[in-house]
């Protein structure tokens, strides 16, 4: 059975400018098993290339523009699939200007068929600009839902949620996301996998260690969801949510045997559920909270608008 993987990066392969422990190993399984995969991220400031660079430098070397696909690429394939000829006015990072060109949608900070939201280049200027070009009709889009995003263990930026929340404000619009959950993001990336492979996989997993994106997405699109505990979630808080990932993971590392194997296990299997058990001393136990994780749940907004 061939199995496809879709990857969040955020979380789940570093944090920071610090790789998770296995993840390089992970990707050098996929890469040596010839197992097709591709990074999926809702951060829309960096190119596929900026990011390729970006893993070679924390020591993962090899991947190339075709193995990232971010909210950005997501942003323009939908703009020039459901709008052809559409014109935008942008706030927005490098990634997002380089994928609308490549698109050929025209800035214009006139008359633009929409707003497009991406990352942190908000300035009042730019938002008092954005907020008349909807007013005088244009469509509001962000690329991605998060209202923040972290920055390390401590610390969080604001993301394209929380700029598109202040032009809903202001204009009384609302926006349409695209970005994880948005099943038009898992749509294109099971598209790119399907290319690498001459066809569909016959199962496609997604990795992630957010609920509200990652996991949602991917229940949503019928693909398999793995949470991995190496980011954003705690097991703890697993419980509230509807929708539930198919296992939970400590870390990708917990993948790479049978990643090389071919054999996938099933939920109950699970190494973060293994674990909670040897360590107990005892057999059975398998509810999520038994899992030891060392952080506390932060008391904040959702991370999702
Ligand atoms: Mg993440």
């Amino acid at each position: 059975m061939k199995t496809g993987y879709l990857i969040d990066m955020d979380g789940v392969i570093y944090r920071e400018d610090q790789l998770i422990p296995g993840a390089a190993d992970f990707v050098e399984a996929l890469v040596a098993s010839g197992v097709p995969f591709v990074f999926l991220t809702n951060n829309s400031a960096p190119t596929p290339e900026d990011l390729a660079v970006r893993l070679r430098h924390l020591g993962i070397p090899g991947l190339s523009s075709r193995h990232f696909y971010t909210s950005a690429l997501n942003t323009a394939d939908f703009l020039s699939e459901t709008h052809p000829g559409c014109t935008a006015f942008v706030i927005g990072e490098g990634g997002l200007l380089a994928a609308l060109h490549e698109q050929k949608i025209a800035n214009d900070a006139i008359h633009p068929s929409y707003v497009v939201v991406g990352e942190v280049a908000a300035s009042m200027e730019k938002l008092a600009k954005a907020h008349a070009c909807i007013e005088r009709g244009a469509r509001l889009l962000a690329t991605n839902p998060d209202n923040w995003c972290p920055v390390s263990n401590s610390e969080t930026r604001p993301g394209a949620g929380a700029t598109a929340a202040f032009l809903e404000a202001s204009t009384g619009r609302r926006a349409y996301y695209l970005g994880k959950p948005n099943g038009y993001m898992f749509y294109r990336a099971r598209r790119l996998l399907a290319d690498m492979v001459g066809g569909a996989p016959d199962q496609i997993v997604m990795i992630g260690d957010t609920m509200e994106t990652d996991i949602r997405g991917a229940v949503e699109s019928g693909l398999y969801a793995y949470l991995v505990l190496s980011g954003s979630t705690q097991i703890e808080s697993v419980g509230d949510y509807v929708y539930q990932p198919t296992r939970v993971l400590k870390s990708v590392a917990d993948l790479i045997e049978e990643v090389k194997s071919g054999k996938p296990s099933n939920r109950l299997d699970s190494p973060v559920f293994t674990h909670a058990v040897v360590k107990r001393g005892r057999s059975g136990n398998r509810h999520q909270t038994d899992a030891e994780h060392p952080q506390k749940p932060r008391p904040r907004p959702p991370m999702t608008r």
